[in-house]
């Protein structure tokens, strides 16, 4: 059986109708990006901010009813709002929950409840293309290695590259309709947008990035008792990854930066972001610090290596880990075969061991004893 066009989709979804006005969503213009992919349906709710509690059951009646459609497996509907221009007319409304910008980074936003997670570690950058799902992929599966329980959440919704990264496959599954169980890679739960749609097909999220999103892909999810759930944010300072600061209960943060100056001002913009919401930042991690010829051994640095821990210093926040510019890791992370599950020996693995290390360190300083892990008990 063959998925639904989207005109099939748009046509089941103009028989339903916003609760209040009693018009077609699809009339009203709040149905966007529908995505077919295979038997999965994906698309976005655009709801005014302050309707988002009320129009929960509105989200589900949609994904139960393109999940009835012949050929659908499986459907997510996420709630999105967009930020009205203030202009004659406008409610004079505070910043939508999705956002707002720099200016309400002050302003209390819920936290998502996490029961069983411990601790919550975000990995960010001030903008792209530094390594951040790199650094968050290979901090996960080292802190793995070391023993603890881990989780991952791509909430880099504008280039989700933790499917990839991690070579899981499949969907999250929801057996209750409610709650969705995580898709597994080597022992790690993690959800992602990417397994909803395709890694080349940008998502548009308009405006500020979203609670319902984020609800979502985190606290509607079954992860079970963890000791860390990492979060690699999605790059720069913007109002959603405010949003993510904001909202997810995060225990620390570690900011990923290359040496060039330019992408250190970057990571003073991230390090400040945190901690106006009150967020401790760990500390920077240098990647593509150094290159060591695969060939003769001899290290090159080409970006002018150094960078980021006179930046640590400046800013009085710790210094990680330097992670070399190797090839290795850029073929592991294309090929899905995380370093410390394929290649726990190797230098490049022990780069990351000893990243894990330290922000394990720095979780357990953080939760003090209350948050101390309980000794597991062995019966011999
Ligand atoms: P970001 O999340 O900051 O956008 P990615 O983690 O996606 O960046 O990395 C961008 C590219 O650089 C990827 O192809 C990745 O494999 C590669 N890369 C990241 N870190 C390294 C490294 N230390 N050595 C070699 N390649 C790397």
């Amino acid at each position: 059986m063959s998925a639904p066009s989207r005109e099939e989709i748009l046509q089941r979804l103009r028989e339903i109708r916003h609760p209040k006005s009693g018009r077609s969503i699809v009339e009203l213009g709040m149905v966007s990006g529908i995505v077919v992919r295979g038997s999965n349906v994906g698309f976005a709710l655009e709801i005014d901010p302050s309707e988002a509690e009320a129009l929960e059951p509105l989200r589900r009646q949609c994904e139960e009813a393109v999940r009835a459609l012949p050929g659908v497996t499986s459907c997510t509907v996420v709630l999105t709002a967009e930020r009205r221009p203030a202009g004659p007319g406008a409610a004079p409304a505070g910043p939508p929950p999705g956002g707002g910008g720099p200016a309400t980074a002050r302003r209390t936003r819920p936290k998502i409840a996490l029961p069983g997670v411990r601790s919550v570690v975000a990995v960010a950058s001030g903008k792209g293309g530094v390594g951040k799902s790199t650094t968050a992929v290979n901090l996960a599966y080292g802190l793995e290695a070391l023993g603890w329980r881990v989780g991952l959440l791509d909430a880099d919704i504008y280039g989700p590259s933790v499917p990839r990264m991690t070579g899981a496959r499949g969907r999250p599954t929801s057996p209750d309709g409610e709650k969705l169980v995580p898709v597994e890679s080597y022992g790690i739960p993690m959800m992602s947008v990417g397994f909803l749609v395709d890694e080349e097909t940008p998502m548009i999220w308009r405006g500020p990035m979203v609670q319902g999103a984020l609800q979502q892909m985190l606290g509607d999810v079954l992860w079970g008792e963890l000791d860390v759930l990492v979060v690699d944010l999605p790059p720069g300072t913007g109002d959603a990854q405010l949003t993510m600061a904001q909202q997810v209960p995060l225990t620390g943060a570690v900011v990923v930066s290359t040496p060039q100056d330019i992408a250190l001002l970057d990571a003073r913009k991230a390090i400040n972001m945190f901690r106006k919401v009150d967020v401790p930042v760990f500390g920077i991690v240098e990647n593509m610090s150094y290159f060591v010829c695969p060939h003769c051994g001899g290290r090159s640095e080409i970006f002018a290596h150094g960078g980021a821990r006179a930046c640590a210093e400046r800013y009085g926040v710790d210094f990680l880990a330097e992670i070399p510019l190797d090839p290795a890791i850029r073929e592991h992370a294309d090929a899905g075969r995380p370093l410390a599950v394929f290649a726990p020996e190797s230098p490049q693995a022990r780069a990351y061991l000893d990243l894990a290390r330290n922000v394990r360190d720095r979780i357990e300083a953080q939760l003090g004893e209350s948050g101390r892990r309980p000794p597991r008990i062995r019966y011999l």
